[in-house]
Parts: C-alpha cells; sequence; structure tokens
C-alpha cells in the first residue's frame, strides 16, 4: 500500500519539505501508518500517514532504502548518536534526543535528564511503533527508565489518548538535573512539556557572562533563568503564573545555597504595567514567553502582545540595561520577531544595541528547508 499524492504535494518533497497537506493526497490506504509515498512520477520516500490529520504525510525518509520500521529505528538511532558525546560529558545533564522533525522523526519528541528518558508520542501512525521505539531506545542508552508523557493536547486531535505512563524501569517523580554550576529538580510526571525547557539551556549559560545588582526573570516557570543570574546578581525576582512551577523554583534555590531569589505568582502583563507605573528599575531582565501565536490566525494579536511586554521591559532598564527577550512561536518569524523588537524600541524611545541574535540549543536541530522547525528566537540586547 502506498500513498499517492498530487504534483504539488511533491513538488514540495522535491523541495525536501517533509509536509503534504491533505488537500494534495489522492488516494491512501483507510488508516494511519508507516507508507511509501508517490507522486505522479513515482516513489518519494517513506511517511506518517495520518488520513484524517490536516498534515496527513509527514516524511521521514526522501529514499526508499528499506522498511519504513527499519527506517525509522535508524533515524531513531542517528538521532541519539548525535548526542552521545554531550551525555557523556554531563550524564547529569538535561539534552533532547529527537526533536521531530529536525532529526527526520516527526511526531516524535525524546529527551533525556540525568539518566531517565521521556518520550512523547505525536501521531497516529506512530502510535502503534511507541513499543518497538521503547526498545529500541533502551538497547541505544543506559537509562533507568521510560517515561511517556502521552498528555499534549495534540494528541486528541489525532484521536490518541492523554496518558503519561512508564514504558520501562523506573520513573521517579522529581528528577535533579545539572546545567553548568546550577542544579535544578524536574518534575517528569506533572510538569510543562516533557519536564523542563531544554531549549533554552544554552541560552541561560550564556547569561552568566552579566552581573550586577538586580535581575527580573518573567515567565520563568521553575526558576530556570533566575537560578543562574542569582549566582551573578545580588538580587532577583522570579515571575509567573503557575504557583506549582514557582514553589520548585524555591526549592531550587534553596537546593542551590541561594537565598536572593524573590518568587511572585503574577501575570506578567500586569506585573510589567505595576512595574512601569511604581518605576521600577533593573538591570537585566529575560522574557521567555509561551507561544502566543498557536496558528497563523492568532499572529496579529500574538505580535501585540509580545511588542507590549518588550515595550515594557525596555522601559524598566536604565543605560547599560540587558534585554534577554525570546518568542518560541514559529509563526513569528525571525524577521517579524526582530521587526516587533525595533518597533518596541522605537515607541519606548530608546536606543538599543544587538548584542547577540541567538536561537534554540544545538540540541534542537533546525532544518534548512523547514522553516518550522525553527522555532526559537533569542536576541540579547542593550540599553545604550
Ligand atoms: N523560562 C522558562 C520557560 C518559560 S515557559 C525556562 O527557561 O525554563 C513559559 C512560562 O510562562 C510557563 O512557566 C508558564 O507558566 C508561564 N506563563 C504563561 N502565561 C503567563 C502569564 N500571562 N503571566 C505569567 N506567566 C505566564
Amino acid at each position: 500500500m502506498k500513498v499517492l499524492i498530487s504534483a504539488r504535494g511533491a513538488g514540495r518533497l522535491m523541495a525536501r519539505h517533509p509536509w503534504v497537506y491533505k488537500s494534495d493526497v489522492v488516494e491512501g490506504p483507510p488508516a494511519p501508518g508507516l507508507y511509501p509515498v508517490a507522486g505522479p512520477k513515482g516513489t518519494l520516500g517513506l511517511a506518517l500517514y495520518n488520513p484524517a490529520s490536516e498534515i496527513s504525510v509527514r516524511v521521514f525518509s526522501f529514499e526508499e532504502l528499506g522498511s519504513p520500521e527499519e527506517t525509522l529505528l535508524h533515524n531513531l538511532r542517528q538521532a541519539i548518536a548525535r548526542r552521545k558525546a554531550a551525555i557523556a560529558a554531563e550524564p547529569e545533564g538535561a539534552f533532547r534526543l529527537v526533536h521531530a522533525e529536525g532529526d527526520l522523526l516527526p511526531g516524535l519528541v525524546l529527551d533525556y535528564y540525568a539518566g531517565h528518558g521521556v518520550l512523547q508520542v505525536g501521531s497516529a501512525a506512530l502510535e502503534p511503533m511507541t513499543a518497538l521505539l521503547a526498545k529500541a531506545i533502551r538497547n541505544e542508552l543506559p537509562l533507568q527508565g521510560l517515561l511517556a508523557k502521552n498528555n499534549q493536547k495534540s494528541r486528541a486531535l489525532e484521536g490518541l489518548p492523554l496518558e503519561v505512563r512508564p514504558l520501562w524501569g523506573r520513573v521517579p517523580e522529581r528528577v535533579e538535573v545539572r546545567e553548568g554550576p546550577v542544579r535544578y529538580q524536574v518534575d517528569l510526571w506533572e510538569g510543562q512539556k516533557t519536564g523542563a525547557y531544554i531549549d533554552q539551556r544554552d541560552n541561560r549559560l550564556r547569561l552568566r557572562a552579566f552581573q550586577g545588582n538586580i535581575a527580573l526573570d518573567v515567565f520563568s516557570y521553575h526558576g530556570s533563568f533566575a537560578l543562574h543570574l542569582a549566582q551573578r546578581f545580588e538580587q532577583v525576582v522570579a515571575v509567573d503564573s503557575s504557583a506549582a512551577a514557582l514553589k520548585r523554583a524555591e526549592e531550587n534555590a534553596r537546593a542551590n545555597g541561594l537565598d536572593n531569589l524573590v518568587t511572585l505568582e503574577a501575570n506578567a502583563f500586569e506585573f510589567l504595567r505595576a512595574e512601569e507605573k511604581r518605576r521600577a528599575r533593573y538591570d537585566l531582565i529575560v522574557l521567555d514567553p509561551p507561544a502566543f501565536a498557536k496558528g497563523k490566525r492568532d499572529l496579529e494579536r500574538a505580535y501585540a502582545a509580545y511588542k507590549e511586554i518588550n515595550l515594557r521591559a525596555l522601559k524598566l532598564l536604565p543605560r547599560g540595561g540587558i534585554l534577554a527577550t525570546a518568542s518560541c512561536s514559529h509563526h513569528l518569524t525571525e524577521p517579524l520577531f526582530y521587526q516587533m523588537l525595533s518597533e518596541a524600541a522605537a515607541d519606548a524611545h530608546k536606543s538599543v544595541r544587538v548584542v547577540e541574535r541567538r536561537g534554540q540549543g544545538w540540541d534542537h536541530p533546525v532544518l534548512l528547508n523547514v522553516p518550522e522547525t525553527h522555532y526559537l528566537k533569542f536576541a540579547i540586547l542593550e540599553v545604550l
């Protein structure tokens, strides 16, 4: 059985973009699964196929060398092999082992937390492969356990159950992870995403280059940036709307012997407005909001929201102050992100230097032909 796609769909695959939309599928099997994909001129590769999804075809190989199952497992082994040196150098660290399309494994995420694995399967075509994938992971890496953290909402769209369950071994509720000179607790079962935002790891380490009197970490989660900053600044304020995350931030601060980190449960928009009103000043501010633009339709509203928080943060910074600001929405492209920042700077009447343009960590690979894989923008700016 094969999935037959239109000439337009074939054109996308020829340009090495792995997605084909439902409207470009001419004919396909009735049920989700792994299948060869063919255009009018012949076979183009191997793909996850779900006739019910808007993106019906997600290619994981642009060749047809082996069986779909063997090819998928080959891609998995390759992805893990690319991270092995980093894990050997920091076995108690956190790394992304599989980053979906970026590792030619659409629908699959696998994270490493100090000897424990967390897997997310986001595709009905892949779901029946879970046991096979779990076994292959076990053979590739000496882990203590593997958790399926399959509670992401996108699974419901694929008709899959939302559940969190160990696939093998022992998976504790909390795992302590090292990140440079900082240690933090990750809540594997209940935390956001797979437990932590590993994509910002290298950016958090980068900000250790700065020091000063007072720093502000907005959208702090479990104190991620704040812990690093607390080792470099006299005082740090961590703001988030999640009380559970902030409770861990406080525990993390104590575990690192830090007593200069204050947490505040608040809506970031209201908090920044209030800080502007009372003319507060910070030497460094981190803004790491959730994706405001979940879809293309939200982009205009999201743009305004990003601009609002950046504008307000810029107003809280004196000359020489640093704004480290992120967007993880791939709909807000890098050019739009910098346009938004320059408008915010203009409206705040501030001259701003771009100290560094950064993005997601190396273990979240970007495919040049697949702009959606470059989702995280991170700018380090200095107010002049
Ligand atoms: N900086 C973190 C990741 C932040 S993820 C890290 O490096 O690990 C985004 C965070 O924003 C989440 O912790 C979420 O709880 C919080 N959040 C979402 N909406 C918010 C709002 N309106 N105000 C404050 N916090 C918010």
